[in-house]
């Protein structure tokens, strides 16, 4: 039976942690640090993201300004957003929420984000710094699984690491963080042949597909640390890419949904508010 780790209890300590370093902050340096939100829309889930993130951010006592625009804003009226934002001195972090509506040209407007303020990770600059192994912002969610595999100690130097989802947000950095953890790393994707074979192979298997219940116990090594960063809105609520109930029983360790990734990605987003404010202040 596999140790649950227990993402919400982590993501709280890294919170609470980060209350600290924000008010030695605040005293040191004699300003608050400040998180900007872009919305475009009104897509539900995005929302909520959007309202979940506003709350981290006003609990560990940054600034947080939010910026809601209509469905049919135009490039330009968001554009000039961002723009103003990354100008904006007081502003260390600014966030424009995915998926924006189809009209907008997603890489045009990101990229107007200057890459010190690029709390996302998602910039050409930070992912180029990561593949590098130079300091960077490394993309929320991946930063959150090493984040709980570290909490674990699990080692990792040496491990096969096998990584389901090659998406620039998840599994790629996925994989070059553990690849910088010395693991021996395998990206599997959708025309990945033999993936049973290969996932049964991993030491640790990160799942970052969007299927529900994609990974299967027969899927999983005995004794493998699964994490599971899959969301998925099913009739029967949020599930992740893991068959949790039957995995868990040959896993050593597992992540569930919810309560697993997803509280980490927040934290990990404020702590990386958290360093940018400090790298721009330097
Ligand atoms: P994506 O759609 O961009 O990528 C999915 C990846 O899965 C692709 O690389 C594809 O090749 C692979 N894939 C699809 N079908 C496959 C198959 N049959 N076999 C093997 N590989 C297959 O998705 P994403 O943005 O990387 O997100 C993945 C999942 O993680 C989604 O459920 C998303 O909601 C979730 N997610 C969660 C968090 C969090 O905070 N927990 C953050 C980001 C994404």
């Amino acid at each position: 039976m596999a140790n649950i780790i227990d993402g919400k209890m982590l993501a709280q300590k890294v919170k609470d942690e980060l209350k600290e370093k924000v008010a030695n902050f605040k005293r040191e340096f004699g300003r608050d640090i400040t998180l900007a939100v872009i919305l475009v829309g009104e897509n539900p889930a995005s929302q909520v993201y959007v309202k979940n993130k506003i709350k981290a951010t006003e609990y560990v006592g940054m600034k947080s300004l939010s910026f809601y625009l209509p469905e049919n804003a135009t490039e330009e009226q968001v554009s000039d957003t961002v723009k103003q934002l990354a100008e904006d001195k007081s502003v260390d972090g600014i966030l424009v929420q995915l998926p924006l509506p189809k009209h907008l040209d997603e890489n045009k407007i990101l990229n107007l984000i200057p890459a010190n303020k690029d709390v996302d990770g998602f910039l050409a600059e930070n992912v180029g710094n990561l593949m590098l192994g130079q300091p960077c912002t490394v993309a929320c969610t991946p930063f959150g699984v090493l984040k709980m595999l570290q909490s674990e100690n699990i080692e990792m130097s040496g491990k096969n690491a096998v990584v389901i989802g090659r998406s620039n947000i998840v599994g790629k950095p996925m994989a070059m963080l553990l690849l910088k953890e010395n693991c021996t790393v395998t990206i599997c994707h959708s025309k990945t042949k033999n993936l049973k074979e290969v996932c049964k192979n991993a030491d640790i298997l990160v799942a970052a597909i969007g299927r529900p219940k994609f990974v299967t116990r027969d899927m999983v090594k005995d004794g493998a640390t699964v994490i599971d960063v899959g969301i998925n809105r099913t009739e029967n609520g949020l599930v992740g890419d893991v068959d949790y109930e039957n995995v868990k029983e040959i896993a050593s360790y597992i992540t569930p949904v919810p309560g697993g990734v997803g509280p980490m990605t927040i934290a990990m987003l404020l702590e990386n508010t958290y360093l940018c404010a400090v790298r721009n202040v330097k």
